[in-house]
């Protein structure tokens, strides 16, 4: 996989890209990472990206014109790339999205700063993302967390292949619930004991613990969760009570 990003920070890149899992994915050719920086597609002496919005209002807005032709110009060698926009005003980035986004080939993002970005630059995206109900002042964070939650998803790039599937969210076998409670050395702590079953090498158990406590903490903390997991009948009676 290739992962462009267009931004007016492309520095911010790679420390993140060049660290841990990343990095180590990076390095194997599980995937490639560019950061192209916007100022390149500008015409004027000063490398302007930005300018007022019409109509008045605060702050800056970045123009349509240096991002259509930044877009095109990346875009034209190579296989087309999804090309996803951040802003608050997008869809909610969530497991199933990185999963999807996952299957791509080639994926460019771009990140915008200032009060945001001109409407008409959007008729680029193939979708527009929001890493949250929050604002932050620029996409190259959003960017990043989206770059990490899609790599770690790529085949070899976690070292248990396992670990990416039985997460939390994650819409495979374990249907979209929260992980359940997990425990390492030592069994007892400040008097607190790790559940008997977890130590009786009794793998079926376990399992059932493990499914049985993943419903419980998804239906405390992250009930709008329950409605679209993948429960069986007697699971969802359960959790529904
Ligand atoms: N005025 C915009 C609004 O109210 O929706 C916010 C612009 S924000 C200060 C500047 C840029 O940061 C956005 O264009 C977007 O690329 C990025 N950004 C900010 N919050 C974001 C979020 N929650 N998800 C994704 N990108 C975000």
């Amino acid at each position: 996989m290739l992962i462009e990003t267009l931004s007016v920070f492309p520095e911010m890149f790679e420390p993140v890209m060049s660290t841990s899992i990343l990095g180590r994915a990076r390095q194997a050719g599980i995937f490639d990472f560019r950061a192209y920086d916007l100022r390149d597609w500008t015409h004027d002496r000063h490398r302007t990206v930005d300018d007022e919005p019409y109509g008045g209002g605060q702050g800056m807005l970045m123009k349509a014109p240096p991002i259509y032709e930044a877009v095109r110009s990346i875009a034209s060698s190579g296989p087309h790339p999804h090309v996803v926009f951040f802003t608050p005003c997008g869809a909610p980035f969530t497991q199933a999205a990185a999963e999807r986004l996952a299957m791509q080939e080639r994926l460019l993002f771009v990140c915008g700063r200032y009060e945001g970005i001109d409407e008409r630059a959007y008729d680029l995206a193939d979708e527009r993302i929001s890493i949250g109900d929050y604002v932050l002042t620029g996409g190259e964070l959003a960017a990043m967390v989206v770059t990490d939650a899609v790599v770690r998803l790529l085949p070899g790039a976690l070292g248990d292949a396992m670990s990416s599937v039985d997460e939390s969210f994650a819409t495979g076998d374990s249907g979209g619930l929260l992980e359940y409670a997990q425990y390492t050395r030592p069994a007892e702590f400040e008097g607190a004991a790790v559940p008997d079953i977890l130590l009786s090498g009794d793998h079926a158990k376990v399992d059932a613990w493990r499914r049985e406590n993943a419903i419980d903490r998804t239906c405390r903390w992250r009930p709008d969760l329950i409605s679209s997991a993948r429960l069986t009948d007697s699971e969802r009676a359960l959790a529904e009570q």
